[in-house]
């Protein structure tokens, strides 16, 4: 299935009632829009209508308009992502470059939803606002990281949100304090259709040296312990209590597992790989398959991190 090509039947664009007009939104509409193209796993089928809203209004006018059944995903850069082969229904929204704009005010970043975990950090750094640190070593979006509650080092997303403005499925714009997300490890109520498109963060003050000597160190220390130049999702599956996903994984004898070109990485095992032409089918039975090592071998049933999305094909 090439890029033009949308994931459905012909009469799609009747039931769900898009493509929109003109009128309806001013950024980009395209059928069958490639997410393998941009994902960090390169794999995986299109978007039924990939939409890049103009900004904020052009997004809220869109779910506004669109029909309540259709489904709305919005994605990031893919970093946690496995979209299914059969690729993803409905609208996924992808936000422009012109909604990642960070800037500093008063001790507070607030950062676009498309931008990314670096960029917030260094900007934290350059202003002196300690905290942010381990946003350099998470390579998403704002949007992505506040909807998965991302987090390294002892620290995540709802140590330092303050709060986050929200296009929700139906086209409010709203913005929600912190405590509004219902933040655990790894997990927002952030509703399914819902998009964030703005978040503001604090810290301390600190010290633009420190912070940054402390941001060098996690680039180091993921460089060395991570698989960062391959195609991955990231962490695989959640730590269960008292568990580091990664020692089970390595315990029931899955490091190096392969499958079709799929396989668990040498150096991080909770990470999978695609080494070159891997379906998303192949990864994510990968998966299932550690899952069921695991449990076998330890009895914990280790619960998917990445967002599995989309249809099989
Ligand atoms: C090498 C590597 C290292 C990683 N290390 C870490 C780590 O240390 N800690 C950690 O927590 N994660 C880590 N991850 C996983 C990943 O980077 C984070 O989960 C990140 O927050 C995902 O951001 P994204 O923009 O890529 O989101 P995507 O992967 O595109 O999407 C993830 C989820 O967020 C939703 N989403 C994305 N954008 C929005 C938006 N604007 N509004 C609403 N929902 C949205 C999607 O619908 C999906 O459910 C790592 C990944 C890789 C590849």
């Amino acid at each position: 299935m090439n890029a033009a090509t949308p994931c459905v039947p012909a009469n799609a664009a009747t039931q769900t009632g898009f493509p929109p007009s003109r009128e309806t939104i001013r950024g980009s509409v395209e059928a069958g829009g490639s997410l393998a193209d941009f994902i960090w796993f390169r794999t995986g089928g299109p978007a039924e209508w990939l939409v890049r809203p103009a900004d904020v209004e052009d997004l809220a006018g869109l779910l506004k308009t669109l029909d309540p059944s259709t489904p709305v995903l919005p994605v990031g850069v893919g970093s946690n992502l496995i979209v299914r082969d059969g690729g993803v229904p409905g609208v996924v929204v992808r936000l422009p470059k012109a909604m990642a704009k960070v800037s500093v005010e008063d001790g507070r970043v607030r950062a676009g939803a498309g931008a990314m975990g670096i960029t917030v950090a260094s900007a934290a750094r350059d202003a002196g606002i300690a905290g942010l640190e381990f946003l350099r070593g998470i390579p998403g979006t704002v949007g992505g990281a506040v909807r998965m509650n991302a987090g390294a080092y002892g620290r995540d997303v709802s140590d330092i949100l303050i709060e986050a403005t929200v296009v929700t499925r139906d086209g409010a714009v709203e913005t929600w304090p912190a405590a509004r997300f219902g933040y655990v490890y790894r997990h927002s109520d952030l509703p399914a259709g819902a998009v964030v498109v703005e978040a503001v963060f604090s810290g301390t003050p600190g010290e633009p040296a420190v912070i940054g000597a402390e941001m060098d160190r996690i680039a180091a220390e993921r460089e060395a312990s991570q698989p960062l130049r391959s195609r991955t999702g990231g962490s695989t599956f959640k730590n269960p209590e008292g568990h580091k996903a990664w020692a089970l994984i390595d315990a029931a004898g899955c490091r190096g597992l392969t499958r079709g070109d799929a396989q668990v990485s040498e150096k991080h095992c909770n990470f999978l790989l695609n080494l070159g032409s891997a379906s998303s089918a192949e990864i994510e039975a990968l998966g299932e398959e550690v899952r069921t090592k695991v449990k076998a071998h330890s009895g914990v049933t280790l619960e998917w991190e990445i967002q599995r999305v989309g249809v099989a094909k």
